[in-house]
Formats: C-alpha cells, structure tokens, sequence
C-alpha cells in the first residue's frame, strides 16, 4: 500500500492561468482551494490523519483531538463523531456542529462486495461486543457500521480488522468508497460474469493511494455481472453484459448519484472485458479527479459534470487522455422486471444453495452476527455476504443443511420468507446516532414493519410484487428515497394542532432497473410521523385494489 505523504497527484499539465472563476477544476489549472473542505485537503492530506489517531489522539483522548481531523480527515478512516444523545431534530438547526458531536464515534468497516467468511463475520461480532456496545447496522452499501467507539479504542480495532483482511480506510470521505458487487458473485447461477477479480484487484492497487484519495467529492463503484448492485445511482459502474463478438464483459456506467439533485448514470455505450476494469476504473477516477467540480461542495459530484459534458464528450476524454487508447462498443445490459434482491432458498450453479435472511432494516447486532457466522459453520457454509438491500446471505450451504439453517436464521429474527414489509423496508442511520438527521428512522422502520405485518395481514397474499419503502432521515439520501416505491425524506412538518413534529415528505413511484426514474415529490405531500405506519396502509391497499394483472408499484 502506498505511503500517504504525497500532498496532490501531478496531472501532467501546465497550469494555466487563472482568467475566470471557473468550478475549480484542476485540469485546468485551478489549483487554488476554493473552499475550507479543500482547503483542509491540501495542507494535510487526509490520509495522514492515521499516524496521528495512533500516535496522540488514542493515548491523549477525544479533547486531544483536532477540529479538522475530528470532522474532516477522520473520515477517511471511516470515522464520524456520533450524535449526542437527547439533541432532537428540531433544536438541530440553531446548534453549531460542534455542539452536535459526542465523544464516541461511528466506525464503517468497508467489506468490497459484501464479502466476508464465517471467520471475519465472527470478528466483527466480536469486536462490536467489546468495543461498540453489541451495535453493528448492515448498511445499504455493504458497510458494517458500528457506534459507541472510543477512540482510545480504535488502534486496536485496526489491529484487528487488517489481521483478518478488513479495514476501515477510505470507508468515507473524499476518496473512493467500498465497492458494491454482487451478493451471489461467482455462484449465480444466471451471473453473466464474476465480478470479483476487478473488485479485488482495485482494492489492491487503488484504495490507500494518495493519488487517488483528495476526490472532490465522494466516489461510489459497482462492480456487478447481475444488475442487482442499484448500478444507476452510481459514480461508476460496470454491469455484466455479453458482447456478441468478444464474450462476457461489462457495460460501463457513469454520474449517477442521489441526494439533493438525483441523477440517473449514463451509459458510455462501452464494452470492457474484466481484465481492464482496474485500468478503466482508474481512468474514470482520474477525469474525476482532475476535472471534477471542487468550487462548490454541492456542485462536486462526478454527475455534474457528466450532465454538462455528456457521456460521449465523458468517453472521448477518458479514451484520449486517460486510457490513450479508444474502448470498444458494447450493448446494453439487461433489465430485471423486479428488483433481485436474494432473499430465500436459491440454487447456486454448483448444486448447493445460499439462504438470503432479512433482518429489519439492516438493524442487527454483535451478538447477532457472532450467531449467524456459528450458524452458517455449522450448516457447512464458511461464507457470508452483505447485501445492497440491507440483508445478508449465507453461502455454499448443501441441500440438507437448508431447512436447520433457515430455522437457526429466524430465531435470530432473520427470516429467510420475510413478510414484503420486512424485505421492502430500508433505513438510514437517523437521529439516533446520525449529527444531520431530522427524523429518528431505524426504531420507526421496526415499528412501521411490525405495524403492516399486522395490519395488511389480509391483504399479504395479493402482494406478489415488491414494494420498497425507504426512510431517511434529512435530505440526503443514504437510503435511497428517491428510487423506493415509497420514499421518505425525513423533516419536520406541522400536525392538524399546528404542532412542529417530526414526519416525511413523500415521494411515490421511484425504482430502479426495468422502471428506473424517480419518485414524484407531490407538493405538499408530507405526513407526520405518528400517521406514517395509516398512510402507507393506505397507499398499498389502494395500489393492490386498483392494479391491473402483474402492474407494479413504479407503473
Ligand atoms: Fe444521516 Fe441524513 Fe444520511 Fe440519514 S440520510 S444517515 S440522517 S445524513
């Protein structure tokens, strides 16, 4: 890995001088930062912030701690102070930042492709027993996410983690994020291609190189042979597709991302086979990198400059500057009619099978995934995979071992036949431990499942699609509303008394794949909280009354 003293990569060009504001790309020679968040890159590169996490702030302790590392650099390990217990939204938006921070923190640990054996899933359980009160949430980006560590701990959770192949480095920040792949990658049997091999390869060249970790913003990936990894909301992406000519390969995909302005990626109309994904990968990183938007914050995303350059302007770039070669054409990948999520008992194509299990809202714990990793050994399995839906799925189990698997699973509250609520239902981290949340999310999402479990117990049967309901908990988009069937976007909105409490904008009709679009925002479509779990009893008794034969939701 490399060593991280390199303060900006060398693009290679001369600078030239600076006539116009501009958005402050580097490629063309606006070099100087032109916010405090580049600012704090450039004098110290975010990657050195490890030897001083290690060397001072773990001995010294939290007030030890310097500002820009405490809301800026750390994040590149994938650290974030946590909320202080009891601050509700409402009070958020006359407190400084600082009074929102706790002195424990959120640790994300980055699994590339949700891939874990028994063995690490048992160390992770371990770890959140010892050092983050039994908290551990599966996040939609295959994340393991913990809260309540100290950071006098956290050298030794380090320790930990790279002894067994994990880490925790680049896991946020302005770098290049954990790469999402394909929960049933090289087992599927419908898999076009096994994405892993570029995921990993990636990994080892790229994550931890200076030169590829002062983004301007945030860099999602998905590496997939299934179009099961939300590749339309990504940075890049690269989708298994079959080239009529040359084979199984992937379809590359660039600008997608959520949040406040939500963009569908684009297609670069490009065939790449997987031996030149790294390459590839890098090269789109690079154009990020250099010609990325770094004036603004809220203007950085790669997807604003794909909407201004276009794909082809985008291809043509990275072919003659990057690559300097051209890519060769390709087709588009396949749409799934419904959103694969593997949930349930499949056959792999070698004869045995994996269990997808559902906890609520990727809500689990330590104790939980210690558990399942006993569980899956003893099934036969030695390994387990995180998905982009907040569930995880065992591997390799042989047929006779299915049904003590899936009943050991649900004891845990892991239902490998979940109610549609259970499997549709996703959240974000919220107002229990998130500094920008508005809303509280992951308790409403465990009440909002068992509320519809009951509720629309007559009517489960006729649901033969799914339906996705996704909660936030402000206006960012870390459970994707936009591309939910029923998007929440957590703020505070007035009762029938007047009263400010906390509740959700509404977005309907979002999805991704065959009807991938967004959900409409209806003007004032907001629904408090307390009427939340009746609003969406109605929607979905309305939506199963009046569909016509195999409509869904997003229709
Ligand atoms: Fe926090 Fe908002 Fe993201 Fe939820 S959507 S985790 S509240 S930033």
């Amino acid at each position: 890995m490399a060593s991280p003293t390199r303060e900006t990569p060398n693009t290679g060009r001369a600078a030239r001088p600076k006539q116009r504001r501009g958005e402050g790309q580097w490629a063309l020679g606006y070099r100087e930062p032109l916010n405090p968040n580049e600012r704090s890159k450039k004098d110290n590169h975010p990657l050195n912030v490890r030897a001083r996490i290690e060397n001072i702030y773990a001995r010294a302790g939290f007030d030890a701690i310097d500002p820009g590392d405490l809301r800026g650099r750390f994040r590149w390990y994938g650290l974030y102070t946590q909320r202080k217990p009891g601050i509700d939204g409402g009070r958020t938006a006359t407190l400084e930042p600082e009074e929102l921070d706790d002195s424990y923190f959120m640790l994300r640990v980055r699994l590339d492709g949700g891939a874990l054996t028994t063995e690490q899933l048992a160390l992770l359980g371990e770890i959140s027993q010892t050092y983050a009160r039994d908290t551990a949430d599966i996040t939609d980006r295959q994340n393991i996410q913990y809260h309540w560590i100290r950071i006098e701990d956290v050298p030794t959770i380090w320790q930990k983690l790279e002894a067994a192949g994990m880490t925790t480095m680049e896991a946020c920040g302005d770098s290049p994020r954990v790469i999402l792949g394909s929960p049933v990658a090289g087992i599927a049997a419908d898999e076009i291609i096994d994405g892993t091999p570029a995921i990993e390869e990636i990994r080892r060249r790229y994550v931890g190189d200076p030169a590829f970790a002062n983004l301007p913003r945030k860099f999602k990936t998905a590496i997939s042979g299934l179009p099961d990894v939300a590749h339309e909301i990504h940075d890049v992406a690269f989708v298994g597709v079959e080239h009529p000519e040359h084979g199984p390969g992937f379809d590359v995909w660039v600008g997608g991302g959520l949040s406040t302005n939500p963009m569908l990626g684009q297609r670069l109309g490009a065939w790449v086979p997987l031996a030149e994904v790294p390459d590839v990968w890098a090269g789109v990183v690079g154009v990020f990198r250099d010609y990325g938007y770094r004036r603004l914050r809220h203007r950085a995303r790669i997807k604003f400059l794909v909407k201004d350059w276009g794909a082809a302007r985008f291809r043509e770039v990275l072919e003659t500057e990057y690559l300097k070669r051209p890519l060769l054409d390709g087709p588009a990948p396949e749409v799934p009619a419904v959103p694969i999520d593997h949930v349930g008992v499949h056959r792999q194509h070698d004869g045995r099978y994996y269990v997808g299990a559902a906890p609520v809202a990727g809500r689990v714990s330590g104790s939980s995934l210690l558990a399942v990793a006993k569980a899956a050994e003893r099934a036969g399995s030695a390994r387990v995979r995180l998905t982009p839906q907040q569930k995880l799925v065992v591997l390799d189990v042989p047929e006779s071992e299915v049904s003590g698997l899936r009943a050991e699973l649900a004891e845990l509250g892991l239902r490998a036949d979940p109610s549609p609520w259970r499997r549709g239902v996703m959240a974000c981290t919220g107002i229990e431990f998130c500094k920008l949340a508005i809303v509280e999310t992951k308790a409403r999402a465990q009440r909002l499942v068992a509320d519809l479990e009951r509720r629309l117990a007559d009517i489960q049967s006729d649901i033969d699609t799914p339906v996705s309901v996704h909660l936030n908990g402000c206006p960012n988009s870390c459970a994707r509303i936009q591309t939910a069937d029923i998007g929440l976007k957590g703020q505070i909105v007035t009762d029938d008394d007047g009263t400010q409490v906390e509740g959700f904008q509404v977005h309907l009709g979002g999805g991704l794949g065959l009807d991938a679009g967004f959900g409409r925002k209806l003007r004032g479509h907001k629904v408090t909280a307390a009427e939340l779990t009746g609003y969406v009893e109605r929607v979905v008794r309305r939506f199963v009354a009046q569909r016509e034969q195999g409509e869904r939701f997003a229709q």
